[in-house]
């Protein structure tokens, strides 16, 4: 730490879970998938949700847990490293 005071910054990086979507599939519907090779009817994936405790299907699709449904994830970086990092600034 070379000492105060220290200027950061924000960096906003898309989110590699959910690639930027902010939603993933649910983890029974991914269970589902890798599961079963041919598609279910209805009933029948209503009935596979049951077995799994599931009274009703849930959401195919769910907020991503990594970046909260937002797409992206924000680390606080020093100011120096983000210019070089862009190329802007090259002094050690
Ligand atoms: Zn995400």
């Amino acid at each position: 730490m070379s000492g105060y005071p220290e200027y950061l910054v924000i960096k906003r990086q898309r989110c590699g879970v959910c690639e930027g979507t902010g939603y993933v599939m649910h983890p029974l519907w991914k269970e589902m998938c890798d599961e079963l090779v041919t598609p279910l009817s209805d009933e029948m994936a209503r009935q596979w949700f049951r077995e799994k405790g599931c009274d009703v299907p849930p959401p195919e699709e769910v907020e991503c847990e990594v970046c909260n449904g937002r797409g992206y994830i924000e680390f606080k970086v020093p100011l120096t490293e983000a210019l070089r990092e862009l190329g802007v600034w090259n002094e050690c």
